[in-house]
């Protein structure tokens, strides 16, 4: 459990929570919803890494959190920011080292005092300054009195004016040295610190001394001054936060390690051939706590010596991408679009239909049986296009329209692709046609994450050339020879064909394109062999996804809703999935109307309805039937 409830501060109709997309909620809009002031009440789901922590801000402990982007890596860390006390934040002051101006001294005070200490020392340098050119006026002012009254010494009275005036312009810079150049100020720090050094560069992250341009001659900037403050010296006392940790060079790394070892941290000039580099202070304060973040693949390429000091004085969590859908679940939810709004600050509020709409995304998104996703930043993007509908319209809410044609503008690229594939391949009419066609199925893949693509295969058989062999071409050449041998199993059951004497050559019409997944098209293969060896064409109006096993049981796939949205835009009027994807489905409206959606558990089923000509189909199928496996049972995968 957690140790923070939260409620979304109205009243919830108990009794028929469960069924209401909302959970209950008595709601008009996210305008009546309250939204928590801290950020660690506001992370919805991630119980676990929430409740890490709030137990490492106690504990002052470091955390590996990993996971997919926009699950709330980041504002965790920022939530356990505000949960640290205020009371022990510094300010780090750098002053100049009269014994050697290239090791600046470093001082550290309570926070706030920094900045009186600078007001000080300012005011003590303009008295000092007034002081010396009082003096110097009044000696200028002697020499020319002196020479009004010797006037053949014009020339020479003017000359020495000028060398006092010099002399004090330049001696003025000894003055300059005396303010110390203060490089963390959290005098106005309400909470402790959030640095994000996310993709930083050595000197952002660690510290660094600018180069001087005027090394020598009174006109060069002391070297205290140029002296600036890494991310690990602006967390101290605070959160240093990096995600995708293994883009940080090898030699950052260990740098970083030194400094979560020693809490303190000496700065000098990361480039090498600056004169900044000559530099360097004493050591700076930076006891902070570190957050790692990334994918697994971060993991693997972090450190090790890091990532076992993390490990070793820390925790790691994972983050969920998906929860349970329930009705608190839902509540909450609807609380994520009220903080949305809220935190853009013009975004119009959202009607009760607009947030039921949006429920029903992440219900899609999460493409689980009774989930909701958690990829929050995507959702988040979603509220904020839906919010600027409404207001580039002067409404005072976001309605249910908005969010519907949010979608459809905030597509990703691959959807983009997709639709446009989809454009130009109707150009080439290779579209859904009426008749039957031998060997050809209409397959359907998903192309990055979230969206479906429908993808023809065509089979041929052919007398082999040597020993019989599966030919196909590209990227989906492996996952064809896959589905083939399946199927070749089935066949050699019912069918006198001996395929070892036979060349399948199987084509993946158009697949030419970047990230298609075709994993999951062994039923479609399956099909199209049989129907090219039997010589029974297939139905053209039929789409198909499905994965096959030995024994002819459709096991389920990932992305049928995107798949079977596919379809439906291609103009088929069917489509077949398997029988476990069957929970899975979350089409949306205006597709539930142009599609019949078959689902299937075995390869029976699936040639029974996908192929034409009666006789011989029947008769096909009903040998078929004898032979395979019985129904695939059982919820793997749902
Ligand atoms: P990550 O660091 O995991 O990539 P972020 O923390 O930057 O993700 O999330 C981006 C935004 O998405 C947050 O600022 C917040 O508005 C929203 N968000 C992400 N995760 C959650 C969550 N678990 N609960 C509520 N809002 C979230």
């Amino acid at each position: 459990g957690s140790t923070v409830e939260v409620d979304p501060g109205v009243e919830v109709d108990e009794e028929n929570a469960e069924d209401d997309l909302l959970g209950g909620l008595k709601v008009d809009s996210t305008a009546d919803i309250e939204v928590p002031d801290r950020l660690v009440d506001q992370v919805i789901g991630q119980d676990e890494a929430r409740d890490i922590i709030i137990k490492a801000a106690k504990q002052r402990r470091h955390v590996m959190m990993i996971g997919s982007p926009g699950t709330g890596k980041s504002m965790l860390a920022k939530a356990m920011s505000q949960l640290l006390p205020r009371e022990d934040l510094q300010d780090v002051l750098v002053y100049h080292n009269p014994d050697d101006g290239n090791e600046p001294k470093v001082r550290t005070v309570p926070a706030g005092k920094g900045e009186q200490i600078i007001d000080a020392h300012k005011e003590e340098a303009r008295k000092r300054n007034q002081m010396r050119s009082i003096l110097m006026w009044v000696i200028i002012a002697i020499i020319i009195g002196y020479t009004l009254l010797s006037p053949t010494s014009i020339l020479l009275g003017i000359i020495a004016a000028g060398i006092v005036w010099l002399i004090f312009r330049y001696t003025s810079r000894g003055t300059d040295a005396m303010v110390p150049n203060m490089i963390v100020n959290n005098g106005d720090q309400r909470t402790a610190p959030f640095e994000d050094a996310t993709g930083a560069h050595a000197g952002a992250l660690l510290g660094d001394v600018r180069h001087d341009p005027f090394q020598s001659g009174g006109m060069e900037t002391p070297s205290h001054d140029r002296v600036e403050p890494g991310s690990i010296h602006q967390s101290n006392k605070g959160v240093l936060f990096v995600d995708e940790m293994n883009t940080l060079d090898v030699r950052t790394q260990q740098k970083l390690m030194t400094a979560i070892q020693e809490g303190e941290f000496a700065i000098t000039g990361q480039s090498e051939r600056s004169s900044g580099a000559m530099v360097q202070t004493e050591p700076v304060p930076c006891d902070f706590i570190m957050i790692a973040a990334g994918n697994l693949d971060a993991m693997e390429n972090m450190h090790p010596a890091l990532r076992s000091r993390i490990k070793g004085y820390g925790y790691e969590v994972y983050m969920d991408d998906t929860i349970e859908d329930t009705a608190e679940m839902r509540r909450k939810y609807a609380r994520f679009i009220a903080q949305e709004v809220e935190r853009d600050g013009r975004l119009p509020h959202f009607e009760r239909e607009a947030v039921e709409e949006l429920i029903l995304e992440a219900k899609r998104r999460a493409g689980r049986k009774d989930h909701l996703t958690l990829l929050f930043r995507d959702l988040g993007g979603l509220v904020r296009v839906a919010g600027d509908i409404a207001r580039s319209e002067d409404r005072e809410r976001t309605t249910r329209d908005d969010v519907l044609q949010a979608k459809s503008r905030s597509r990703s690229i691959e959807q983009q692709l997709a639709d446009d594939y989809i454009e130009r391949r109707k150009d080439y009419e290779l579209q859904v046609t009426d008749d039957g066609v031998e060997g050809r199925v209409n397959g359907l893949a998903v192309m990055g994450e979230d969206s479906g693509i429908m993808l023809p295969v065509m089979a041929e058989i052919a007398p082999a050339q040597g020993g019989g062999q599966v030919i196909a071409t590209g990227q989906l050449k492996e996952m064809a020879e896959e589905s083939v041998q399946n199927v070749s199993a089935i066949i050699k059951k019912f069918s006198d064909v001996d395929l070892s004497e036979k060349d399948i050559h199987i084509q993946f019409v158009q697949a030419g394109q970047q990230g298609v997944d075709g994993d999951s098209a062994s039923i479609t293969v399956a099909t199209a062999v049989i129907s090219a060896l039997e010589d029974i064409p297939v139905d053209q109006s039929i789409a198909m996804t499905g994965s096959l096993s030995v024994r002819g049981d459709v096991l389920p796939v990932g992305g049928v809703t995107h798949k079977i949205e596919a379809a439906a835009k291609a103009g088929c009027t069917k489509v077949i999935i398997p029988e476990a994807n069957e929970q899975d489905v979350m089409i949306e409206e205006e597709y539930e109307e142009m599609i019949e959606i078959i689902p299937c558990s075995n390869i029976s089923e699936v040639l029974d309805v996908a192929l034409e000509g009666e006789p011989k189909k029947d008769s096909l199928v009903d040998r078929l039937k004898s032979i395979t496996g019985s129904a695939f049972e059982g919820g793997q995968g749902a």
